[in-house]
């Protein structure tokens, strides 16, 4: 499967596979091959993937090398971009140069920055390993690394010459990670495809058990409710906010639970939060709230922060960087498949909403 995503400023395929036999051919449809080529990848997923990806670009570039980072967001930094840096320096990769990200997320982050940073921009290009990474970070062109403790402090929009998906490399990821990935491709039910989200519950037994055409199904789609979004909306001023839905209360769990939880299982209960919102204002039913519950509760995700209390969960809603001029943005649903940004929310709705997931 092959999907097109437009932006401003160019387009790019994602291609969807379950294997790596196609990923020679991606490249020969740029005109990157030929050139020196530098594939980054993790301590976890190099020694899973690397040498398979390196046997099947070498021969066809002019030198292909590797660079391997620790694995975990606790190194998505500018110590390691530095040392990437130095790293190319040394392999004298130059302005021609081509990076793979082949990784989850934060393999993609980073790899995007340094591609988007070194001598002012090199190609890139993506191989997501999570299904977060598959379904989230592949489209959008966000690259960055954490800063002082700060998510994505430091960045730059810089899109990739392609994205090249084999959904066959679930099948090495850890069970919570898969979830994960699975709370941020819920969303896009709930927030833009009804439709959708009815696939995603009906073939519920198949995606748990990983069948290549019902994942391969699942990434496109949520791609291309992504790559609706970012089309319309590439600097994130207007209908992107709405792919926040879940992260404004996900956020401040997230934070408060000091990263126990893990971003897709927060965004989960954030999701409780939203939805529940969104039924107090009247655009689902409690039936709807209780069917998403059941859909997350289904792929062993959290919908409830039990022994958060609500007032601190408020506050740190606050700090949220993408809380405007001290007002809370919360995504509401019109309807299931549809969402807008709520900028005048009163406290006693945000406080019952959190009130409802820390019980
Ligand atoms: P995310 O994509 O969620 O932002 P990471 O890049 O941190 O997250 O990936 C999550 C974890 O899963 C990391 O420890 C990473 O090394 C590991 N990982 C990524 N892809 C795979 C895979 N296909 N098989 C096994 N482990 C993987
Ligand atoms: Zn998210």
């Amino acid at each position: 499967m092959e999907l097109q995503v437009t932006t401003k400023t160019n387009q790019y395929p994602i291609i969807i596979e379950n294997n790596f036999d196609k990923l020679l051919t991606a490249f020969e449809k740029t005109d990157l091959t030929g050139r020196k080529l530098c594939v980054i990848s993790d301590t976890n997923v190099a020694p899973i993937y690397l040498e398979g990806i390196i046997n099947i670009l070498k021969g066809h570039f002019l030198k292909v090398v590797s660079y391997i980072i620790p694995a975990g967001e606790n190194n998505k930094n500018l110590d390691t971009v530095r040392d990437m840096y130095e790293f190319f320096v040394k392999e004298q990769l130059d302005r021609r140069s081509v990076l793979v990200a082949l990784g989850g997320g934060v393999v993609g982050d980073i790899t995007g920055f340094a591609a988007a940073t070194y001598v002012r921009g090199i190609p890139f290009v993506q191989v997501p390993t999570t299904l977060l990474a598959q379904v989230d970070s592949s489209v959008g062109g966000k690259t960055g690394v954490d800063f002082n403790g700060h998510k994505n402090m430091v960045g730059a929009f810089y899109q990739p010459h392609f994205v090249y998906i084999n959904t066959t490399v679930l099948n090495t990821l850890p069970p919570r990670e898969f979830s994960a990935g699975m709370a941020e491709a819920i969303k896009y039910g709930y927030i833009i495809d009804r439709d959708y989200l009815k696939y995603i519950i009906d073939n519920k037994e198949a995606i748990k058990a990983l069948e290549h055409h019902v994942m391969a199904e699942v990434v496109y789609t949520s791609c291309k409710c992504k790559a609706y979004v970012v089309d319309k909306d590439e600097k994130e001023t207007g209908l992107r906010e709405i792919l926040n839905f879940g992260h404004t209360f996900g956020h401040a769990v997230e934070t408060l639970f000091g990263f126990k939880l893990i971003h897709g299982e927060c965004v989960a209960i954030g999701m409780a939060a939203g939805l529940y919102f969104s039924m107090k204002r009247g655009s689902i039913t409690s039936e709807d709230l209780k069917e998403a519950e059941e859909i997350l509760r289904y792929f062993d995700l959290p919908v409830r922060a039990k022994g958060l209390e609500t007032k601190d969960v408020f506050e740190q809603m606050f700090y949220d960087k993408k809380t405007k001029d001290g007002k809370l943005n919360i995504i509401v649903l019109k309807k299931i498949g549809s969402a807008y940004t709520e900028k005048n929310a009163s406290d006693e709705e945000v406080l019952s909403a959190i009130k409802y997931i820390v019980e």
